[in-house]
């Protein structure tokens, strides 16, 4: 039997890991994520009925099952109805419950172990235990609080700071390692429990005040952070019920929210710290002027539509303002007239571009773009140049050149989409508000740039009317 147990969690474990690979590609992710939860089924039906621990299987089925059918149905149903906007946020508390999970399973553990019980606290199973409480709790309430934030709750929507703000949080943080010591160090289990206890409010605190002093825009970073932590805290519970399935995708996920975490920061060339500790991307309303200014030239709708009409080459950069306007459709349908009028057209897509990772593919896909057509950074850069119009829709930061040239920018060293190096460059946004950045863009007062003023989704719409009268 344990044999048996043993090949069918490997077979789960490698289903994780081929699932994760397949979801690495948009052709392949919908069968990558079946396949994992796939996986993931087969090993919560081996845990509940093959399960043994101590020489004892589980039992309160009723229990067990109605939970499961409980969280299957909201999970189904609410990942069903989000909004595409809400992604990050649904993301969040899906996240928190993973942690909260971890945490609780910690708090189980320390209660009712046997080992512990008769033992010394001073061993690999207590300090396993501390770590899944710690880690896990930050990460529940941490995630309660981005979430709250992202869904935009006044109280804590914006940056919550206070004087000496930075020395409190880690007193927090220090105290939650403090006590885990403390609690090592104790023979007796009830005076041991209380500060078991004390450990798990600090670090549920902690976890809150982590979260608090950071902008809402940077929360796809933090929420990744956050989705790191509860992927170790699941580990370190896979690893006290000796259970290789979730101590694999406890690992799995640790690892991947590690890797997305620093792919995005280096991406926005700021470091960790600096989107923690930073207040970044709180500015709103209109662009500060940051060295960049000038008139505005604009275009008509029926002059942009000929320019567009008799290019050969055409290039959409889109940016946040494009999921604001929802006008991921309109843009495929004026992509599909030009390439009947035999116009080259891709889409450059900028790592960073939204508010979330991959939103801009997210939000073609929807809207049943092909994915060739979608073109990575590096690999649409070089053809700009021999590019008769790029049309910016919604983006900003993804295209201003002061990454480039402006040492004291805050965006300085972020690689950008060059967008400045096409023959002809129309930009589309609603007025003179600032991006993420909250800075100036020179892009728009480039002699080669020419705004179309409106919500993207109006003006694109208007746009294809003109094209097809042209
Ligand atoms: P930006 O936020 O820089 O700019 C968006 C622009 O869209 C604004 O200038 C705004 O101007 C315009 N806009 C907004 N609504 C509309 C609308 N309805 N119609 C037309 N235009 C509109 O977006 P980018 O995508 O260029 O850059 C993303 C930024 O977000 C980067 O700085 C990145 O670092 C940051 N970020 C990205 C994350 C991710 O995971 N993708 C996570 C965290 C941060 P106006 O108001 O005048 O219309």
């Amino acid at each position: 039997m344990e044999a048996y147990i043993e090949i069918s969690y490997l077979v789960a474990s490698l289903s994780f890991v081929f699932g994760l690979k397949m979801m690495g590609h948009p052709d392949s992710a919908r069968k990558g994520n079946l396949l994992a939860a796939v996986g993931m089924f087969l090993a919560i039906l081996l845990t509940v009925f093959l399960y043994q621990k101590n020489g004892h299987g589980l039992h309160n089925y009723a229990w067990i099952f109605t939970a499961i059918v409980i969280g299957t149905v909201l999970g189904a149903v609410s990942a069903k109805k989000v909004d595409m906007k809400a992604m990050p946020q649904m993301v969040s508390l899906f996240n928190g419950m993973g942690g909260a999970c971890a945490a609780v399973i910690s708090v189980v553990e320390f209660t009712y172990n046997e080992g512990l019980k008769t033992g010394s606290l001073m061993s690999t199973t207590a300090l396993v235990i501390l770590l899944g409480t710690i880690i896990g709790s930050i990460s529940f309430s941490g995630s309660m609080i981005a979430f709250g934030k992202l869904q935009g709750y006044k109280a804590i929507e914006k940056p919550v700071t206070f004087p000496g703000q930075f020395f409190v949080n880690n007193l927090f943080l220090l105290a939650s390692i403090v006590l885990g010591v403390m609690v090592m160090m104790k023979s007796n289990q009830a005076e041991a429990s209380m500060l078991f206890y004390a450990l798990f409010g600090t670090a549920l605190l902690y976890g809150i005040l982590f979260v608090l002093p950071i902008g809402g825009a940077d929360m796809p970073v933090v929420i990744s952070l956050l989705n790191s932590f509860t992927g170790m805290a699941a580990a370190f519970a896979g690893f006290l019920y000796g259970n290789k399935v979730m101590l694999t995708g406890g690992i799995l996920v640790g690892s991947a929210g590690t890797i997305l975490t620093v792919v995005m920061c280096k991406a926005m060339n700021r470091s960790l710290a600096n989107v923690i500790f930073g207040g970044f991307g709180t500015a709103s309303g209109e662009a500060a002027a940051g060295g960049a200014g000038g008139v505005y030239k604009e275009i008509s709708p029926s002059d942009a539509a000929m320019l567009l009409k008799y290019s050969s080459k055409v290039v959409i950069v889109p940016g946040y303002g494009l999921a604001v306007a929802q006008a991921q459709h309109a843009i495929h349908e004026m992509d599909k007239l030009l390439e009947a009028e035999g116009v080259e057209v891709k889409y450059a897509i900028h790592p960073v571009a939204g508010r979330m990772p991959g939103h801009m593919n997210v939000l073609l896909a929807e809207a049943d773009v092909p994915y060739p057509k979608l073109c990575e950074m590096d690999d649409i850069n070089p053809d700009f140049p021999s590019t008769d119009v790029v049309i910016v829709v919604g983006a900003n930061d993804v295209v201003n050149p002061a990454a480039k040239r402006d040492k004291s920018s805050p965006i300085y060293g972020m690689p950008i989409l060059e967008a400045e190096e096409a023959k002809n460059i129309i930009v589309l946004k609603r007025g003179r508000g600032a991006g993420y950045a909250g800075i100036e863009n020179e892009l728009f007062f480039n002699d080669k740039t020419k705004m179309l003023f409106g919500n993207a989704k109006d003006t694109i719409t208007q746009l294809v009317s003109e094209i097809k009268s042209v």
